[in-house]
């Protein structure tokens, strides 16, 4: 294969991993919107939150729906939420970037498993300060399966990712620093990541502090959900955490 050959099908391959990740996205955002509350996630067509009106089929496509209507609802002209939109682009990008980085691998596959999951936990934090259980068991069973799946590291790498960073955490939500879900959620991460949970942990914590310096200055609020910044350290660890563990060990000669 030419180098132009390669390259056209990279682009025409991205075009359509980043489209697939925003139909993704907009399934999430019926997800993260229903299972807090219970509500069926095939039972019911979507609805305008502010007037009840069904969503055509012709409104429901992704990203550009939104954009078309110009953010409002068609039939009681209410704003949309930009989140949707949001969530939508979200799923694209970290398609792309999975595809970008793995091509065509197991390893694909898992994110485009993951990068769903931890969205999902993200904007869920986000609302309702929780991390649902079924994300951080999901995240588990991804962990578990990959111990005989995927070939990068030894078993044994998995398990000391389970409980490297986990268990000062627990120490920490012990002492009432942390919530129980963190906790959970960077065990099951790290039987994923292995090693690659060390630096899933500190971009989580850098990127949380600094958000958290910054929403205490301005909301005199030092109440925060840590959930999504987690989640930006699991897919960092999920993406590169491998190249970043290889280039420290590299370092110590
Ligand atoms: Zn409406």
């Amino acid at each position: 294969m030419t180098d132009e050959v390669f390259l056209a099908y990279t682009i025409i391959f991205s075009v359509f991993v980043f489209i697939f990740g925003t139909v993704i996205g907009s399934f999430l955002n019926v997800v993260i919107y229903r299972t807090p509350r219970h509500e069926s996630l095939i039972r019911g067509r979507s609805h305008c939150t502010t007037c009840g009106a069904q969503i055509k089929n012709r409104d429901l496509i992704p990203v550009i729906s939104w954009i078309f209507l110009g953010g409002k609802c068609r039939n009681c002209k209410s704003r949309i939420s930009a989140r949707y939109t949001v969530v939508e682009l979200l799923g694209g990008a970290l398609y792309l970037l999975a595809f970008l980085r793995f091509r065509f691998s197991l390893e694909l596959i898992y994110c485009f498993i993951l990068f769903p999951i931890l969205i999902c936990l993200s904007f869920i934090d986000i609302d309702h300060m929780e991390i649902p259980y079924w994300c951080s068991i999901s995240i588990a069973v991804l962990g578990l399966i990959s111990i005989f799946t995927v070939n990068n590291m030894p078993w044994y790498e998995h398990l000391i990712g389970a409980a490297v960073i986990s268990v000062p955490f627990a120490v920490l939500a012990f002492l009432g620093a942390m919530g129980g879900g963190d906790v959970q959620l960077i065990a099951a991460a790290g039987l994923l990541l292995g090693w690659g949970i060390v630096p899933a942990a500190l971009v989580g914590i850098l990127t949380g502090a600094v958000y958290g310096v910054v929403h205490k200055a301005v909301t005199k609020n030092s109440e925060m959900c840590f959930g999504p910044f987690l989640s930006i350290g699991i897919a960092v660890g999920m993406l590169w955490g491998q190249d970043i563990i290889q280039w420290y060990v590299g370092l110590l000669g």
